[in-house]
C-alpha cells in the first residue's frame, strides 16, 4: 500500500501493530482456522500494550485516538495474514464500545471500559436476528422493564453473534416499546451493555459452523426472560437506534480497513508467487495476463483506501465539527465499506487464480483470505442495502425497501 500522507499517529499505530503481528505468522492463523480455536494470544498481546483502548477515552485508560487510527490498526492486523479472524477477535471491543463511551454515564464507563482495555472483559455486538435480518428496526427481541423499575427481562433471539462464546459483555439492541406503539420504527429500541452470565437462567447459545474465519466463534444466542439490571441501559430508553448508529458507522470504517488489509495481503502474495513461479521458461509474472489483473486490483484498493480513510476522518472530525452531519458520515462510511470489500474480494479472487493450483492449497493462505473476504461483503450490511441507501438518501430516488 502507498503510505504517503497518513498522519504521524497512524504511522505509529501501523508500526507498533505490525511488530505485534509479526509474532503471529500465517502458520499461526492456518492452525487456528483448522482447529477452530480462539486466537486469545493475539487478543492478549494487543491488550497488554493497551491497543484495545485505542479509541476509548483517556480518563478511563484509553489512548483517546480516533477511528482513523483504529482503522489503521485493524487494516494492519488483517494485512499481517491474520485476516478477518484476527480482526474479528478484537474489533467489537473497538466499535461496539463507541456508543458506550459516548452515551454511557460515569458509573457505566468506570465499571466497564478499564476491563475492556485490559482484556479482562471481551465484548460482542448483538443486533442481527434470524427472523428480521437486515430489517433491523423490526427486530423482535424485547426488554421489558420490571414493575419496580430495577431490571429488564430480555426475550428473543440473536444470530451470527461473533465471539459470544468468549465475551463477558454484549452490547444489545432490543425493543422496549412495541412497534405498534411508536410513531416511527426507529423509536422504542434501546441499547444495553449486559453481562453474558452463562450460569443464569434464560441464556443459551449455539455455535454456527461456517465457511471461514473459523478461529472466531459465531453464534445463535437465545434469551428467555433473561434478567438484566436497569442500570445496563445506555443512554435514554427508546433512543437505542440513534445511539447504536454511532457504533455502526465506526464498524463500517473498521470493516473497510479490514477488507483493504486482506486485499493488499492477497496481491502481495500473488506478486511474490508470480515472480518465483517459472512455467514455459519464464516467471508467470512476466505475462501481462497475470500482471494486468493484479495491477488493476492494486489500483482499486488504492481508490478504496482513500474512501476508507476519508470516512474515518469524517467520523472523527464530526465529534467537534458540527458542520459534518451524521448523514455525511453515514454516506461516507457505507460507501467505503462497499468499495473496500468489493476491491478486496476481487484482489483475493485474482490472487487465488494467479497461484494456479497452489491458490487452492491451504499452505499458500490465499484460499483462506478468499473464504474470509466474504464477511465484509455480507456484514454488517449487505451490498444491496448500501446501494439502496445511497440511491434513496443521496440520489433522492424512492425508497425501495
Ligand atoms: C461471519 C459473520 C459475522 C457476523 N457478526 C455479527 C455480529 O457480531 N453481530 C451481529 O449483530 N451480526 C453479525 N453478523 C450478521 C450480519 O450483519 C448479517 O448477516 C447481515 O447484516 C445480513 O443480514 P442477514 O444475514 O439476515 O441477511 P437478510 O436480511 O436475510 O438478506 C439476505 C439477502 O437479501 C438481500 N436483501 C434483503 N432485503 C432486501 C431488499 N429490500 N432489497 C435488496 N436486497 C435485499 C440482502 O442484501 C442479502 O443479500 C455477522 C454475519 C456474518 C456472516
Amino acid at each position: 500500500m502507498e503510505m504517503s500522507n497518513f498522519t504521524e499517529n497512524q504511522m505509529t499505530v501501523r508500526d507498533a501493530i505490525g511488530k505485534i503481528c509479526d509474532n503471529f505468522p500465517n502458520e499461526y492463523w492456518q492452525e487456528k482456522d483448522r482447529t477452530e480455536t480462539d486466537p486469545k494470544e493475539l487478543h492478549a498481546a494487543l491488550a497488554a500494550d493497551g491497543w484495545l483502548g485505542i479509541a476509548l477515552p483517556e480518563d478511563f485508560g484509553g489512548a483517546g485516538l480516533g477511528i482513523s487510527e483504529a482503522t489503521m490498526m485493524l487494516q494492519t492486523i488483517t494485512q499481517s495474514g491474520a485476516g478477518m479472524a484476527g480482526a474479528q477477535s478484537i474489533h467489537a471491543n473497538v466499535y461496539a464500545t463507541q456508543p458506550l463511551a459516548k452515551f454511557g454515564n460515569q458509573e457505566q464507563l468506570s465499571s466497564t471500559i478499564p476491563d475492556i482495555i485490559s482484556g479482562k472483559t471481551r465484548v460482542c455486538f448483538g443486533v442481527t436476528e434470524p427472523n428480521t435480518g437486515l430489517d433491523t428496526l423490526r427486530l423482535k427481541t424485547t426488554a421489558l422493564k420490571s414493575s419496580d423499575g430495577n431490571s429488564y427481562s430480555v426475550t428473543g433471539q440473536k444470530i451470527w453473534i461473533t465471539c459470544a462464546q468468549v465475551a463477558k459483555k454484549m452490547i444489545l439492541l432490543a425493543r422496549t416499546t412495541p412497534l405498534e406503539e411508536v410513531t416511527k420504527p426507529n423509536e422504542g429500541l434501546s441499547m444495553f451493555c449486559i453481562d453474558l452470565d452463562r450460569n443464569a437462567p434464560g441464556l443459551d447459545m449455539r455455535k454456527i459452523r461456517k465457511m471461514g474465519g473459523n478461529a472466531v466463534d459465531a453464534n445463535e444466542v437465545f434469551f428467555d426472560n433473561y434478567q438484566i439490571p436497569a442500570n445496563t441501559l445506555i443512554g435514554k430508553e427508546g433512543q437505542g437506534f440513534k445511539i447504536i448508529l454511532h457504533g455502526m458507522n465506526a464498524e463500517r470504517c473498521l470493516l473497510a480497513g479490514e477488507a483493504l488489509g486482506i486485499g493488499y495481503a492477497a496481491i502481495e502474495k500473488a506478486a511474490k508467487y508470480a515472480k518465483e513461479r517459472v512455467v514455459f521458461g519464464r516467471p508467470i509474472g512476466q505475462n501481462q495476463s497475470i500482471q494486468h489483473p493484479l495491477a488493476e486490483c492494486y489500483m482499486h484498493l488504492e481508490a478504496a483506501k482513500l474512501s476508507t480513510y476519508h470516512a474515518a476522518r469524517l467520523y472523527d472530525n464530526s465529534k467537534d465539527d458540527k458542520s459534518i452531519t451524521q448523514y455525511a458520515v453515514g454516506v461516507a462510511a457505507n460507501a467505503a465499506k462497499y468499495l473496500a470489500a468489493e476491491a478486496a474480494y476481487k484482489a483475493c479472487e485474482t490472487s487465488v487464480m494467479s497461484h494456479g493450483g497452489m491458490g487452492y492449497a491451504r499452505e499458500y493462505d490465499v484460499e483462506r483470505y478468499l473464504r474470509e473476504i466474504f464477511v465484509p461483503r455480507i456484514a454488517p450490511v449487505s451490498r444491496e442495502m448500501i446501494k439502496s441507501f445511497v440511491a434513496e438518501k443521496v440520489l433522492g430516488l424512492p425508497r425501495s425497501y
